[in-house]
Formats: C-alpha cells, sequence, structure tokens
C-alpha cells in the first residue's frame, strides 16, 4: 500500500508542484490550501507524513501543526520563507520534524521526505520490545514509542523519540550535530545544525533539563540524570533486547 502524504499550501503552483512530483514517486497525495481544511484531511486522510506551509489563511501553519499532533504524532515537514526564522524556531517547538526553506528544489523534498519516513519506519522495526530506564524516573517503552516520566507520559514527537532514543543506548558517548543529523534525521550533508538544538531544547523542556547534556565545542550526551547515570536495558517479553 502507497503511503500517504497530506500537502497543506495555499500556493496552487507549489501544492502542484509537489503533489504531481510526489505522486510520480508512488505516494499517495491530498492537497489542502488552507489551514482548517489541513486539519480537517489530516483527520480523514490519516496522512504517514505531512508538508506544511508556515504561512496559510485561516489558520497558520504552527497552529495547524499543533491540531495535527494533537492525539497522534505524524511527521510533518514544514515550509517557510526565508525570514520567518522566528516562526521557523517556533514550528519546531510545536512539533515539526523538518523544515525545508523555500524556493528548494523537488529532489530535495522526495530526499527529505525519505529519509523522515525510513526513520520512523527504521525505529519501529528495529525497536523489538524491551523499555529503557534513565535514573528513577524516566522510562522509555522502545516498542510502544512512549515515554514516562515519575509514571507520566510526556508527549514526544517522533523526532524527539527518535533523538532520546539514540542518545539513551549510548550512555557515556558524545555525539556530534553531524552524527545525529545523520544517524537521527539521515542526512548526510551536515546542514541543519539548528534543527538538532532546538529538538535538544525541547527535549530538555519536556522531560527536564538534566536529561541531555551539553559538551561544548562538540554537540550532546545523555545527561547524569538522578543518582543513576547508567540506563538499564530490560526486556518486557521474551525477545533479546539486544539488537544488531
Ligand atoms: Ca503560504
Amino acid at each position: 500500500m502507497s503511503r500517504r502524504i497530506l500537502v497543506v499550501e495555499d500556493e496552487a503552483l507549489i501544492a502542484d508542484a509537489i503533489a504531481a512530483r510526489l505522486r510520480s514517486e508512488g505516494f499517495d497525495v491530498n492537497v489542502a490550501q488552507d489551514g482548517p481544511s489541513g486539519v480537517a484531511f489530516a483527520q480523514r486522510f490519516e496522512p504517514d507524513l505531512v508538508i506544511l506551509d508556515l504561512m496559510l489563511p485561516g489558520m497558520d501553519g504552527l497552529e495547524v501543526c499543533r491540531r495535527i499532533q494533537h492525539d497522534k504524532h505524524v511527521p510533518v515537514l514544514m515550509l517557510t520563507a526565508r525570514d520567518d526564522e522566528t516562526d521557523l524556531v517556533v514550528g519546531l517547538a510545536v512539533g515539526a520534524d523538518d523544515y525545508m526553506t523555500k524556493p528548494f528544489s523537488m529532489r530535495e523534498l522526495v530526499a527529505r521526505v525519505q529519509a523522515l519516513l525510513r526513520r520512523v519506519g527504521a525505529v519501529s522495526e528495529r525497536s523489538q520490545a524491551r523499555s529503557i530506564h534513565l535514573g528513577h524516573s524516566l522510562e522509555i517503552d522502545v516498542d510502544g514509542r512512549r515515554v514516562r516520566r515519575d509514571g507520566e507520559i510526556v508527549h514526544l514527537t517522533p523526532t524527539e523519540f527518535d533523538l532520546l532514543v539514540f542518545f539513551a543506548e549510548r550512555p557515556g558517548r558524545v555525539a556530534t550535530r553531524e552524527l545525529l543529523l545523520s544517524e537521527v534525521w539521515g542526512y548526510s550533508d551536515g546542514s541543519g545544525a539548528r534543527t538538532v538544538d532546538s529538538h535538544v531544547r525541547t527535549l530538555r523542556r519536556k522531560l527536564g533539563d538534566d536529561v541531555i547534556r551539553t559538551v561544548h565545542g562538540v554537540g550532546y550526551a545523555l545527561g547524569e540524570a538522578d543518582d543513576s547515570p547508567t540506563p538499564t536495558t530490560a526486556p518486557i517479553s521474551d525477545a533479546p533486547s539486544e539488537r544488531t
């Protein structure tokens, strides 16, 4: 079954070009031309990924992103104009997983879409039934893609979750922004360091400042939460806890 992509973009020429290109790549594409219909389409169409313009009539992309992500986390690729920088940072904070600045090439768009879908798929395939405990308060259910802090579920976007698992699986090791971009985001060109910083910020806001520490001049590493810095991996079922 082909993957479904929802394009929310009010500029018809851009929307049509994106839709045509994605259809030629085998995706099932729907287009909405304003914010409210984007939200309505997302509920009906249940897309695997949403391409979302930031500046939309009716309701801006930030609000659309919030509403789309409200019940269920769907990867969101945000489209912005060059001067939308402040909004962009907010956009990443409300749950967009990635962004592209207009104008962009269709080739790059397709590459980003495929990287995002691969990432979400790869994590669910490789994750076996197991949970990772960080300190006393944090529990990551890798299979169910859920995180609890002090027993309460904390809502993370797919990218925030992947980033957290990446750190949790490599205790004591420092990751550069370039490594994170290539391993978590699937990019090879090393661009987008600000995307990493923004996602680390939201993880800290949601899970506590100590969850990830900054290693100045290098990158980030798992924080030393509580009094037990070493994560323990426990199988939930009979599934083996290690993966290759
Ligand atoms: Ca627009």
